[in-house]
């Protein structure tokens, strides 16, 4: 989204109005417009999201007041700023508007310079909070997502589950013999190799809902919502050869002379009794048993005699 124009949604039940606005900020911004509140909430759904919104107060139906109030009770809005522009006839009660939540008020008849230095203050915080928020949820190494992320993540899709009934599933990664090609090609060579890594096990992630993470040093895990058992060996086998197939060469491996992971995937539909804590030891300890085989190969939490997969 870098260098894109910022998106506003400009709210006015008076044409005339809009047209003004539109005139003062159309060349800076993409604007998009609603003629009351309803409509401002509907427009409100769309993807992308408008980064700043400029509410009218007074309008028949729902009022600017009532929008905001909305607005900042949906976790999809909440972040985006409100300035409320309104005429100086009394009907603009400061106070309510802040605690309505929005971050700040122009009263009519404004100065056009002055609208545009308020909007581009707003826009441009909220555009740093967003790269921080982005930056604040990847793994600086690899470039894929954190801990953090896939802590949030996971619990989320977790209260989701419970919700749908539909199952939840995880892989845990870890490299084999990691200290080992530390030891033998130096640290550097450590960290480019894992960040090939976390390429190779981008690549079977096919929906744009499943997640990806550094968990922590040479270990990664993967979140996929709605996957059962069956569909989730299959993507971290894809994983295990994805890894295998880079032939980056680890002649002090035991397991085969290149890097290879082992692999512990769990799944489970929970219930509200259950942690999503539950999910990741049970994928932890199928990791534990892929790395007492062997090494190199994926196991499932719940069928310690199945047989192993090549
Ligand atoms: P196993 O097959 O049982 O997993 O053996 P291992 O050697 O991979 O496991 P162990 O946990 O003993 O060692 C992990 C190593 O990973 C030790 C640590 O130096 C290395 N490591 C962790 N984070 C990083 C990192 O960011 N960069 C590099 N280069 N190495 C890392
Ligand atoms: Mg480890
Ligand atoms: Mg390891």
């Amino acid at each position: 989204m870098e260098g894109e124009k910022a998106k506003l949604l400009i709210v006015d039940d008076e044409k005339i109005n809009l047209d003004i606005l539109i005139g003062l900020l159309g060349d800076e911004y993409r604007t998009v417009v609603a003629k009351d509140g309803e409509q401002a909430l509907h427009r409100l759904e769309a993807l992308p999201l408008p980064d700043l919104v400029l509410l009218d107060v007074i309008m028949p139906g729902m009022d600017g007041f009532e929008v905001c109030r909305r607005m900042k009770e949906n976790l999809l809005t909440r972040n985006i700023p409100v300035i409320f522009v309104t005429s100086r006839t009394g009907e603009m009660d400061e106070a309510v508007g802040f605690d309505a939540g929005a971050v700040d008020y122009i009263v009519k008849p404004y100065h056009p310079a002055i609208v545009r230095a308020r909007v581009r203050t707003h826009v441009d915080l909220k555009r740093r909070g967003d790269m921080l928020e982005r930056l604040s949820n990847l793994d600086p190494l690899t470039g894929i997502a954190n801990r953090r992320r896939l802590d949030e993540f996971l619990n989320f899709e977790w209260s989701r589950s419970i919700r749908t009934g539909h199952p939840l599933s995880m892989i845990l990664i870890d490299v084999d013999h990691f200290k080992r090609f530390n030891d033998t090609y130096g640290h550097g060579q450590g960290d480019r190799c894992l960040i090939q890594v976390a390429r190779a096990l981008s690549r079977p992630i096919q929906r744009a809902m499943d997640l990806v993470a550094r968990y922590g040093g040479e270990e990664f895990a993967c979140i996929l919502p709605e996957t059962g058992a069956e569909g989730a060996m299959a993507v971290a086998e894809r994983m295990r050869v994805a890894v295998s197939d880079l032939g980056i060469p680890h002649v002090a491996s035991t397991v085969a002379p290149r890097v290879t992971i082992s692999l512990g995937v769990a799944s489970v539909t929970p219930n509200k009794n259950d942690l999503a804590q539950f999910l990741m030891e049970k994928a932890d300890d199928a990791l534990y048993l892929a790395k007492n085989r062997g090494r190199n190969q994926v196991v499932f939490s719940e069928a310690p005699g199945q047989p192993q997969l090549p």
